[in-house]
């Protein structure tokens, strides 16, 4: 393995290797990652939604070098070709596994392909076997890091509602969540092949969504109304959709107030809605498409207080994530 060594760096950034590659079924792939970097590894509290970055070759290219990295190391990397620095994208920590140089990242890959083209971090998972390599970007025990979305504080009540990129982090979310929790996940997936068996509070509702072969989103956008005692929505039309939509307590894509936000969606809700949903959090990730159009059920009709919510696009039909 090799030793990339940024240890002056506040993450790790360095070479993993695949210890371990389960087809988990038609639409998901799992992947072990371990390597002698992964002692530095940590995480302080539950990882939750904890996101990872990695790093695929372009095609049979070379795996960067991340080696003698230090704090500008992201610029020095992107003015590389494209054929030399490979792809970076996000995934979701699905699971550690063991302790010290022996630690373990699980990362659960969605297997997409549209047009008969799928994007470097699919096609690597695809065909991944034991002792290919990535570079991880990662958290180092000790250092803030950010990455975590899923804060639900004081709320009563939670929703989670998601589609297969978004199925790792709501797995991750449950296996983590006190006992006591109650509330509802929602999560659309390819077929019914897709469907895992996780483990969850008693009091939190576990909702599969096969679609068999419908749009994305269509059945979790409807579904995610329903629970919620909101009619019909329309979904939003392409030129509406943010690429770049995420929206969390802390930060807003749409550079929207959070405090105003609140102010304008209590000024008209639907009728007896504010109450009803008084002590819920909801954390939505997926198709940008989709979380835009229940991003504006949930906050412009049912005045939600934005302050209870994440709204993530995880990733936009038709456009490649941003490396
Ligand atoms: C915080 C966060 C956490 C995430 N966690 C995970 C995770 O744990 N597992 C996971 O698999 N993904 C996860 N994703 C989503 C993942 O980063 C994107 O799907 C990413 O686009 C995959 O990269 P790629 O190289 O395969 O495709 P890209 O090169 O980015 O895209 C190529 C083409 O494929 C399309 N595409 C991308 N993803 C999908 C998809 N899922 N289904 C259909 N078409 C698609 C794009 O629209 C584009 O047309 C996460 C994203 C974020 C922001």
């Amino acid at each position: 393995m090799s030793q990339t060594a940024t240890h002056s760096l506040p993450m790790i950034l360095d070479e993993v290797e695949a210890v371990r590659v389960e087809r988990l079924s038609p639409s998901f792939v799992r992947v072990e990652l371990g390597g002698a970097c992964l002692a530095d590894f940590g995480v302080a509290g539950p990882s939750y939604d904890q996101r990872i970055k990695l790093v695929f070759p372009d095609g049979d290219g070379p795996l960067p070098s991340f080696a003698g990295a230090d704090e500008s190391w992201f610029g020095t990397w992107m003015e590389r070709p494209v054929e030399e620095r490979g792809h970076m994208r996000t995934y979701t920590l699905r699971e550690v596994r063991g302790e010290g140089a022996a630690t373990r990242l699980v990362v659960d890959f969605v297997i997409h392909v549209e047009d008969g083209e799928a994007g470097p971090g699919s096609s690597w998972a695809a065909g991944a076997s034991v002792g290919d390599r990535v570079v991880l970007l990662a958290p180092r025990r000790g250092v803030e890091y950010g990455g975590i979305e899923f804060e639900p504080g004081s709320a009563s009540r939670l929703l989670l509602a998601g589609d297969e990129t978004a199925v790792p982090a709501i797995c991750a979310v449950l296996g983590q969540l006190p006992v006591s929790a109650t509330g509802a996940a929602f999560l659309e997936v390819p077929t019914s092949a897709d469907v895992q068996t996780v483990p969850h509070p008693e009091g939190v509702e576990v909702v599969w969504l096969p679609r068999e072969g419908e749009p994305v989103g269509s059945l979790l956008h409807p579904a995610v109304l329903a629970h919620l005692g909101a009619g019909p929505a329309p979904l939003v039309e392409p030129e509406e959709v943010d690429p770049d939509l995420w929206e969390t307590p802390a930060y807003s894509s749409s550079g929207e107030e959070v405090e105003s936000a609140v102010a304008v969606a209590g000024q008209d809700p639907s009728p007896g809605s504010g109450h009803r949903l008084d002590g819920l959090y909801a954390w939505i990730a997926g198709e940008s498409g989709v979380v835009t159009a229940l991003r504006r059920a949930l906050v412009k009709d049912l005045g939600v207080d934005r302050r209870q919510v994440a709204f993530m696009g995880y990733w936009r039909r038709g456009v490649a994530m941003r490396s």
